[in-house]
């Protein structure tokens, strides 16, 4: 089987108020670290013996903050995945936080066989970084040692929708980004959730101002060169994220560490299972990964429940869901699938030849996924 592993970093330094991964706070040196990072071998070993993975495409560390494992957690934990595989992966990604990636990290990443890093920039401007719990001066400096390190192999993450943020400051902020030559960047529109004390920031943008700060930053991005390759994702030529395409592909993935998940596909059936790791990090990291079995939901994907899922994460995709993929997996064309959804949003230029969405199109992704999901019920299921 080829597989890409998903590994889950759940400590952070705090709390962020917008976030909603899991995540505990901890100090540096919290033994909790090391035991975590023994687990996680472990667990590791076990899936890909037991998936008979034989090849890796491609590894992403994320979290909570992977940076806050230190130059030494990483490099143990970089030692240890590389004695599970043959072939190293094409791509090995790791999450670092600003204020956690100093040049010891870098350079531990860097040995470990890092290829790419991203940055959880968010905003320049100190106001709108501290109105969602962002702290630290020290961007500018991590962004020239990871731009020296990983030239253009790295992305940053900037928000859009922030408290005190205006055209003005986005544009400010994007250049400060661009400035040090990043391969990808990010751009989210801030969700705030409901009763979350984000919700009751006077300084938020409304809904309407909002959608056109991200739009007038997905503007920029463009006229800079980086394509706009998935909703929120953009890319110079060549450096569009591969771990992230195999989500949007649908192509298998193991997930390790405390709430991390992980997708396995027969594509012969067109049927998957789903394995969930238990959010619990204490539990985690008491247990040897002997016992951890029962920390882990595993849910079946029936061939239903894995075409919607095809298209839901598809359809993020600027070139749409993998066509020959879709076929061998379901035995049918993806325009056989939802010919009326397809039809329509085309007479509106807002779905290509692909069938993808364009650019414009991607803007009212919910929307053609809801006609594309009753389409789908109604074809198969009434
Ligand atoms: S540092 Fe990142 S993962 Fe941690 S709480 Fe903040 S946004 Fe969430």
């Amino acid at each position: 089987m080829i597989a890409s592993l998903y590994i889950h970093v759940p400590f952070c330094a705090g709390a962020c108020d917008y976030c909603d991964f899991y995540s505990v706070p901890v100090a540096p040196g919290d033994p909790r670290i090391n035991r975590y990072i023994d687990t996680l071998l472990a667990e590791g070993e076990d899936r890909i013996n037991r998936f008979s993975v034989e090849r890796i495409p491609s590894v992403y560390i994320g979290g909570g903050t992977p940076s806050l494992l230190g130059a030494s957690g990483m490099g143990r934990l970089l030692q240890g995945i590389a004695a599970l595989w043959n072939e190293d992966p094409q791509e090995i990604t790791v999450e670092a936080n600003p204020e956690s990636a100093d040049e010891a990290f870098l350079e531990a990443c860097g040995e470990g066989g890092v290829t790419r890093l991203s940055l959880g920039v968010q905003s320049f401007h100190e106001p709108s970084r501290r109105a969602v719990g962002r702290v630290g001066a020290v961007l500018h400096e991590r962004l020239q040692l990871i731009a020296e390190r990983f030239p253009q192999a790295f992305s940053v993450d900037l928000i859009t929708g922030l408290p005190f943020q205006d055209t003005y400051r986005l544009q400010e902020d994007i250049e400060k980004a661009l400035a040090y030559k990043p391969g990808h960047v990010s751009l989210y529109d801030l969700t705030v959730e409901p009763g979350t004390p984000l919700e009751m920031n006077s300084q938020l943008p409304d809904r309407d101002e909002a959608d056109r700060l991200w739009i007038a930053g997905r503007d920029t991005l463009e006229q800079a060169g980086y394509q706009q390759y998935e909703v929120s994702n953009f890319a110079l030529p060549g450096k569009r994220s591969r771990h992230n395409i195999r989500y949007w592909r649908m192509e298998n993935w193991l997930g390790l560490g405390p709430a991390a998940s992980g997708t396995l596909i027969d594509d012969e059936t067109g049927t998957g299972r789903r394995f969930t790791n238990r959010a619990d990090v204490d539990n985690y990291v008491a247990s040897t990964y002997r016992e951890i079995g029962g920390l882990v939901h595993e849910e079946p994907l029936d061939r239903h429940t894995l075409m919607e899922e095809t298209f839901l994460m598809g359809f993020r995709y600027i070139e749409g869901p993998d066509r020959g993929l879709f076929k061998k997996r379901f035995r049918l064309g993806i325009e056989a699938c939802i010919p009326a959804t397809l039809a329509a949003w085309r007479n509106q230029g807002l779905v290509g030849p692909e069938p993808a969405l364009t650019k414009g199109g991607l803007l009212f992704l919910d929307l053609f996924l809801q006609d594309t999901l009753i389409e789908i019920e109604k074809t198969f299921y009434l």
